[in-house]
């Protein structure tokens, strides 16, 4: 890999697509394509599957068959490739035979980059023929899960894949997933008869969504609220139910907030004209069952709200996996309640086939154990996933900047306990909660609760304090709680010995956890949110005239990083993520006019000189936050990595990307008390051979002589002072 630095790819990367570095593993996977190797890559959505075909595809001769499950979806993505310049069609059913010739005369006469396909084509006999017709480069295969029936989407028609190397002898296949067990893998690779193929595996952790889990207690004014977090921002509240979805929408209208449903009771008509709404940015909000998701190619949904407890992880990490495909901050928020558990659970009961009960309960238990256990929820998440996640504090979770607190609770446990036991172990936990809190509820007053000595006893917490005793409670197995539709709480032995006073109790809590369900992420922040919303509407007019939806434009990435840039020349523009040549000609002059009257009736603002603006995360818009400032200003005072680590009680890794962060702000740092002078002479030999976003090669060639760290400050610095030398 060391020597594909200097390749056509960076070209490439830059001048169509706009940007200046290639995510994890797409680099290699494209180099492998363009080794004519096949391919076996499972990468999580958002990861950027696309560009790993699209990039070859326009460096190779011949047409790129690209082969996609959903009609509905191929047009969306021939627009977008369009919109880099890229020559894209799609054939499908929705097209006059006409239509349908002239793509496959495009394609004889090697006019073509990249033509879609739905995989039913292969059924007909003479579509090989006419694929023959032109010369193809390699054939791309998205979704290939669903080529496997222990997939989760199995689609009959992905099988007459299996004859693709029948069709195409000796062609170049890669196949793409989000998603692929063990078995699911193999399953794709045998029947795709990949040869020896690159198999990667990427990371599943997203680091740029924030997961948190609060307490239910108001549904509708906590989904209101996390949606108030996020002005103007799209996102999906998911709901179990299809009346949940109903309702749920009623409520946030009613509360002025723009919002659509969408479930399987919707016909589909009224199904595709929501989930397009939606797309295109016309409505903020879609609440929708589990039945939404697959056709959703939307990068800037910015937060994922769950309304119930999902089925099992699987499930979860699909869903909140659709939030921040563009690579921004996104929020993702589990609301929940161990009611929740007790209802599917119910469900799954009724099931009779033993297995799939069994199963089901599995992967419920271990959905409401990421939801209570203190643990960090992207290690439970990737754990999940057979994935270890190295860091200890994650910094995107509830659990990880909240922290949990231990409190000792065997005075509140007993109380809780002696409800229960003097109503005679016969009732559920929402009403053992109103006698110590000393409520009087109709039915409380009915059976004379309000009698007891208990009642009013914890009337100095709040419910939600309860709630999270009695669901910790439960799962340290001091209560159990019956199966049934409404379960009866028991007091356990282990818990008798709490009651009894023979063991204590200790409960660990989210701290903070109580009314916290505001979105942790902070906005995406952008330095001028006038002008960022002026170049929103100018995005909705453009793709409303061009029948596409507005991400297909630019991305809010590229947006952001247009009111932070305050480009006034195409070089200028040229430099803000996501704009490439052809986004240049095709949109470039609009978006310099809109930027340029906002500035002319904005004298104040002054546009950022160049030099300043961070190099290497060209879309890392966020200033630098109180945290790698503290870091920087020590360093400043010439403290080493070791001793300011030591002082701020963190890592040197954390020090290390504090640091480099700092430079690539913008910032200056001098590294030399960070760095030795030997070390920086080699890194900086090192750098001029390779690719500076790959540092592994690096560390390797110097054989312990240079760590990640010292690499990390060395880049940033020189890439700060190469910035500051190219004015
Ligand atoms: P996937 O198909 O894996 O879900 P996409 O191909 O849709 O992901 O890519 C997700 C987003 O990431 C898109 O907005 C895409 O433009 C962006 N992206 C892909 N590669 C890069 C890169 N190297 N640098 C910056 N953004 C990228
Ligand atoms: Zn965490």
């Amino acid at each position: 890999m060391n020597d594909l630095s200097h390749s056509p790819f960076f070209a490439t990367l830059q001048d169509t697509f706009g940007f200046s570095s290639f995510r994890e593993n797409q680099l290699e996977i494209i180099a492998a394509i363009h080794a004519k190797k096949d391919v076996f890559a499972v990468m999580p959505t958002g990861g950027g599957k696309s560009l790993c075909y699209q990039l070859p595809a326009l460096l190779m001769e011949g047409t790129c068959l690209v082969i996609s499950p959903l009609i509905s979806l191929m047009k969306d993505q021939v627009d977008n490739a369009r919109s880099l310049g890229i020559a894209a069609a799609f054939i499908n059913s929705s097209q006059t035979r006409e239509h349908q010739q002239e793509i496959m005369a495009a394609h004889a006469d090697g006019k073509l980059d990249l033509l879609y396909l739905a995989p039913e084509r292969f059924a007909m006999g003479s579509f090989s023929g006419q694929l023959q017709q032109g010369k193809i480069s390699f054939v791309a295969v998205d979704e290939a899960h669903c080529i496997s029936e222990w997939g989760h989407d199995f689609r009959p028609d992905y099988l007459q894949l299996a004859r693709l190397q029948d069709y195409l002898p000796g062609i170049t296949i890669s196949a793409f997933t989000a998603t692929a067990t063990e078995q699911v893998a193999t399953d794709i690779v045998a029947r795709l008869k990949l040869d020896n193929p690159l198999s990667i595996r990427a990371s599943f952790n997203r680091p740029n969504l924030n997961y948190t889990v609060c307490m239910r207690h108001n549904t509708g004014q906590q989904i209101i609220r996390e949606i108030q977090s996020h002005p103007n921002q799209p996102g999906i509240v998911y709901r179990l139910s299809r009346n949940d979805v109903e309702r749920t929408t009623e409520v946030l209208k009613r509360n002025s907030i723009s919002a659509l449903p969408y479930h399987a009771g919707l016909n589909s008509q009224q199904r595709n004209h929501n989930q397009e709404a939606f797309n295109r940015d016309e409505v903020q909000v879609i609440v929708a069952t589990v039945a939404f998701g697959m056709g959703i190619d939307k990068s800037n949904v910015r937060f994922v709200i769950h309304g119930d407890l999902p089925k099992n992880m699987e499930g979860y990490y699909q869903e909140t996996g659709r939030a921040g495909r563009d690579g921004e901050p996104a929020d993702c928020l589990l609301l929940y309640n161990r009611g929740d558990m007790m209802r599917l659970g119910h469900f799954l009961d009724q099931l009779h086939d033993e297995k799939e009960r069994e199963i089901g309960w599995q992967k419920l238990t271990q959905m409401a154990d990421y939801a209570e256990q203190p643990v960090c929820r992207r290690k439970q998440l990737l754990n999940y996933f057979d994935e270890d996640l190295a860091q200890d504090n994650c910094g995107g979770c509830d659990i990880c900047l909240q922290g949990v607190e231990e409190l000792e609770a065997t005075t509140q446990a007993q109380m809780l306990m002696s409800a229960i036991h003097r109503t005679g172990q016969r009732f559920g936990a929402g009403h053992i909660i109103d006698i110590v809190l000393g409520a009087r509820t109709k039915r409380l007053l009915q059976f004379g609760h309000d009698k007891l000595p208990t009642h009013g006893v914890g009337k100095k917490y709040k419910k939600i304090f309860w709630r999270q005793l009695t669901d910790s409670m439960l799962r340290d197995t001091l209560l159990h709680a019956d199966g049934g539709k409404f379960p009866v709480l028991h007091i356990t032995e282990k818990g008798e010995d709490v009651l009894f006073g023979r063991t204590g109790y200790t409960l660990q809590m989210v701290r903070e956890i109580i009314e916290q369900s505001q979105g942790q992420t902070q906005p995406v922040q952008t330095v001028h949110h006038e002008l960022f919303e002026n170049l929103r509407e100018l995005r909705k007019k453009l793709a409303m005239e061009q029948d596409v939806p507005p991400y297909v434009i630019f991305s809010d990435k590229s947006l952001h990083d247009m009111c932070n840039r305050l480009p006034s020349t195409p070089d200028e523009m040229l430099a803000v993520h996501g704009v490439g040549k052809a986004k240049l000609t095709g949109f470039g002059t609009d978006f310099l006019k809109e930027i340029g009257s906002w500035l002319a009736a904005h004298p104040d603002v002054q546009p950022p000189h160049p030099c300043t603006q961070p190099v290497i995360a060209a879309g890392r818009q966020r200033p630098p936050s109180e945290t790698i400032s503290a870091s920087a200003a020590l360093a400043k005072q010439g403290f080493s990595l070791e001793d300011i680590a030591k002082k701020r009680q963190l890592k040197p890794s954390t020090i290390a990307n504090h640091l480099a962060q700092w430079m690539e702000y913008g910032n200056r740092l001098d590294i030399d008390r960070l760095v030795d002078q030997e070390t920086i002479t080699l890194l900086k030999e090192q750098f001029k051979h390779h690719d500076p976003s790959f540092l592994k090669p690096i560390i390797d060639a110097l054989d312990g002589r240079a760590d990640y760290d010292e690499a990390k400050i060395v880049r940033a610095f020189l890439q700060q002072s190469s910035a500051n030398t190219d004015q």
